[in-house]
């Protein structure tokens, strides 16, 4: 293999070459992928990425993309928004929100990682895609192989929310519901992928697809100047991401491309499903596995393939990981959107719910510059405020009944 990536395993650290598997067959630990830091020092400098494409691609020694592979779908590069009004609302003059509500082509963080094990999957040579999913991964699956001419299998709890549902099919995806929770999903998802030649993308090819999340730190680090926030607060579900945010602020460190920090991660879940932040307020490592039973359907997973690994980085960050209830995330949602415009689905509410707890515990501080990861959109989880906002009749198209209608409403608002 002349690749500038290879698969390690985290404990043992042997080389495995690169090829579709995401455990150590040694000693059973999980493969992660490393690279030649060394070599990508020449190219990966802040002069070179400046001058390439605003997507993803543009950390290319970074990511697993095979020799010659030619990106086709500019996902990524999301907006980093200056969040003054939300800051003002929570406690926090230096607040930032990453706003992968809008990330493209199907609007949450997912469409990263898939954009990177789909690279793995060509190299390998899968016809058929796949997936186990809480939702949003299924849609970027869906959306992806369309375009790559993958076929796509999907794997889902029978019970998500129907925008996910047809935002999978639309693809023309084939979809299969199991009557079960994520867990089960994954656990059947992983028995199916020994008996077909098929590349799911957060299963055997796991390791590469969460090399998809480092970007969401390189693109903060970048949008920042170059420099690391003091903290960062993510949702967790599997415990990928926030790991991966971790270890993309070490590469930049490593390659001298930020100053030496220690930014403290938070990680954020919702107390219906909260094995992780459990483990991290009992101060240990290991994860407990939950029955999960919360909204927050897309971090519903009661057993974290990552958990021990995120909880490891937010202790040793010196962060902390809280959890809100289902209420704390409805008004998690309804604070983001009314303060700063942006509709983040449920985990955005947990989110959101969890940093204001973080902040009123003292364990972020107003003056220290804090990082929000919104990681998907609102529009995929109406559900969840289904009934809040009832409509009143419809009037008349004349002014005259708009002038009663808003005489009303003054009368309305003047009592409550
Ligand atoms: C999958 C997902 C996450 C968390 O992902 P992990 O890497 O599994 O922790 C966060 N937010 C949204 C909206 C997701 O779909
Ligand atoms: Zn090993």
């Amino acid at each position: 293999m002349s690749e500038h990536y290879t698969l390690r395993c985290r404990e043992c650290n042997r080389d495995w070459g690169n090829r579709p598997g995401s455990i150590c067959e040694d000693c059973l630990a999980p493969l992660e992928v490393k690279y030649d830091l060394d070599a990508a020092r020449a190219s990966f400098t802040r002069e070179n990425i400046a001058r390439r494409p605003a997507s993803l691609w543009r950390y290319a020694e970074l990511l697993p993309i095979p020799a010659g592979y030619r990106p086709e779908i500019p996902v990524g590069m999301t907006p980093l928004v200056s969040s003054a009004r939300l800051g003002a609302q929570i406690g926090s003059r230096r607040l930032y929100i990453k706003n992968d509500a809008v990330n493209f082509p199907t609007l949450s963080f997912k469409d990263r990682v898939v954009a990177v094990a789909l690279t793995q999957a060509k190299a390998f040579g899968f016809q058929t895609v796949s997936c186990s999913s809480t939702g949003n991964l299924a849609n970027a699956v869906a959306a992806q192989a369309a375009r790559q001419g993958f076929d796509a299998w999907i794997f889902i709890p029978a019970d998500l929310e129907p925008a996910k549902i047809l935002g999978t099919q639309v693809f023309g995806a084939r979809l299969v519901r199991i009557a079960g929770n994520y867990d089960q999903v994954n656990r059947l998802c992983s028995q199916i992928g020994e008996r077909f030649h098929w590349g799911f993308v957060n299963i055997n090819l796991r390791p590469y697809y969460a090399e998809g999340s480092k970007t969401v730190g390189y693109e903060i680090a970048e949008q920042l100047g170059w420099h690391l926030p003091d903290n960062i607060v993510v949702p967790m579900a599997g415990g990928s991401l926030i790991t991966k945010i971790h270890k993309a602020f070490q590469e930049l460190i490593a390659l001298g491309i930020v100053e030496s920090k220690t930014v403290r991660f938070f990680g954020a879940q919702a107390t219906g499903c909260s094995p992780i932040s459990r483990a991290v307020k009992n101060g240990k490592d290991e994860i407990d596995p939950q029955k999960p039973s919360t909204i927050a359907r897309s971090l519903a997973i009661g057993n974290p393939a990552d958990g021990l690994y995120a909880s490891r980085a937010i202790r040793t960050s010196g962060g902390w990981s809280e959890d809100v209830s289902d209420e704390e995330i409805v008004a998690g949602m309804e604070l983001l959107a009314t303060s700063e415009g942006i509709f983040g689905e449920t985990a955005a509410g947990v989110t959101v719910g969890c940093a204001k707890a973080l902040i009123a515990q003292g364990r972020i501080q107003t003056d220290e510059e804090t990082v929000l990861c919104v990681t998907g959109n609102g529009l995929k989880t109406t559900d969840a405020l289904a009934g809040r906002y009832p409509l009143e009749d419809a009037i008349e198209p004349r002014l005259a009944a708009f002038e009663k209608f808003i005489g009303q409403t003054m009368a309305v608002s003047a009592v409550s």
